[in-house]
């Protein structure tokens, strides 16, 4: 054999997306991004995706999941938990005894909540109190366009559904200072430069006529009651959520990437969801899609992965066809579909470039994640790495191997732990995502393609 034959043999080769995808899928690749980025602008909270992934689910014929309902292999059914959490299953052939084939994403992103007394009027100006969600950089959502979106809960049991400054409406911000006095605020560090306590949210300057004190403040709050129907003291029950304006768009000029809000993990989910939605067989194993909450501040909580939720529902199907849960568990399969870190030759010294994701090399494979030294992480099994494996090859899965960073740099978690913990053997994978937790996140379309076709070939699996 010639050494270019040994080395064909016996060497991995890393190629670029590009060069491996066939060209018949350009189409199909560009057909799913538009979805994706319908759906992006369409949810830009976890309620809002699970009221966009409802009706999607119900268009293809999805019924809401009731406890002791008959099902049948080719029933598809979805379990909505709290507004805030999706379940859906496509009934398999088998038993399931044999276990399910889970995919499993989250669907809140990093974000500014509003505190439960948020208005306040300084200066003559109006602002809001926020306490920001999950690990934002918050010199980053400075003097950025902003909306509100989420519920508030009122005394009588209605629940508002708002969004402030959606469409044409007027936007938010937060202020930062102008260069000419940053003197000071220039030497601080990233992390100090803007305090959790600086994110305000200017929301008003014009008073209400009259003598009064706080008129600015009080105008805010009459043109919240108008528009909504609350009052300052339902901001106790509500649930707002400050979100960037901007919506999903291509990014390059060759239109080969999407900048987003919420990509994290979004992207993963929306694949995960579509992919379910798309599957026209019977499966032979039953088909999950997990579409969690909280998975940004630990997977807690009664809508995180770590919820007695999931083992639930699995466990009615189960009892539908006399199963135990314990041994449909024991033989499941997740993808945990979670975003990894693409390599950003702006700040390639954090990255180990044998081992980091890049951009348009497909869906990244993750055996594991955690900190310093894998701590906190699922570390899949080299068996389990090798199926995974297996399966994307034999589904026309472009993907490649993702390590979050150098060992040293840092880390970062995602649901499969508490997958694992179950007794379910969990694998991550996701989207590479550049300028990950940012407002304003950018993904490789290509990527996203090849992860909605890796979680089809979960299902088919
Ligand atoms: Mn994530
Ligand atoms: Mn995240």
């Amino acid at each position: 054999m010639e050494t270019k034959d040994w080395k064909a043999a016996l060497l991995m080769e890393k190629k670029n997306g590009y060069d491996r995808m066939p060209a018949s899928e350009r189409e199909a690749m560009e057909t799913y991004c538009q979805s994706y980025k319908a759906f992006m602008n369409a949810a830009k909270t976890e309620r809002e995706c699970v009221r966009e992934g409802v009706r999607l689910a119900e268009e293809k014929g999805f019924r809401a999941y009731e406890r002791g309902m008959e099902l049948k292999a080719g029933d598809k059914v979805y379990l909505d938990n709290r507004g805030k959490m999706l379940l859906l299953a496509v009934i398999g052939r088998k038993s399931l005894a044999e276990g399910v084939q889970i995919t499993a994403a989250h669907i809140d992103s990093p974000r500014l909540d509003l505190k439960p007394s948020p208005l306040y009027e300084e200066s003559e100006l109006a602002y809001l109190k926020t306490h920001y969600y999950g690990g934002i950089r918050k010199y980053q959502w400075v003097t950025i366009p902003l909306e509100i979106h989420g519920v508030v809960a009122l005394k009588d049991g209605k629940t508002l559904h708002v969004v402030i400054g959606e469409g044409n409406e007027p936007k938010l911000v937060v202020t930062d200072l102008l260069p000419h006095l940053a003197k000071e605020q220039s030497k601080k560090t990233l992390d100090e430069g803007i305090t959790g306590e600086q994110l305000n949210i200017l929301v008003g300057s014009e008073p209400l006529e009259g003598e009064e004190k706080d008129r600015v403040k009080l105008a805010v709050m009459k043109r919240l009651y108008e528009k909504y129907g609350f009052t300052e003291a339902d901001f106790i029950s509500a649930e707002l959520e400050v979100v960037p304006a901007a919506g999903a768009m291509d990014i390059g000029l060759d239109a080969s990437l999407i900048g987003a809000y919420g990509h994290d993990d979004r992207v993963c989910g929306y694949a995960a969801l579509k992919a379910l939605l798309d599957l026209e067989e019977v499966p032979d194993k039953t088909a999950v899609c997990v579409l969690a909450d909280k998975e940004e501040i630990g997977s807690v909580g009664v809508s995180g992965m770590q919820t007695a939720a999931f083992d639930t529902f699995l466990e009615d199907l189960c009892a539908g066809q006399g199963v135990p849960v314990r041994a449909c568990m024991e033989r499941s399969f997740c993808l945990s579909a979670d975003v990894t870190a693409a390599y950003d030759p702006n700040f390639g010294d954090v990255f180990e470039k044998r081992n980091a994701s890049f951009v348009n090399y497909g869906i990244g494979l993750c055996k594991y994640t955690g900190s310093r030294g894998k701590g906190g992480a699922s570390d899949a099994s080299a068996e389990l790495v090798a199926y995974v494996r297996r399966i994307f090859d034999e589904n026309g899965v472009i993907w490649q191997m993702a390590e979050l960073g150098k060992v040293d740099a840092g880390g970062g978690g995602t649901v499969a732990a508490y997958m694992a913990n179950r007794n379910i053997d969990t694998l991550d994978a996701g989207v590479p995502v550049l300028a990950m937790h940012a407002p304003f996140e950018v993904v490789a379309k290509l990527d996203c393609y090849m992860t909605y076709k890796g979680m089809a070939a979960v299902y088919r699996n």
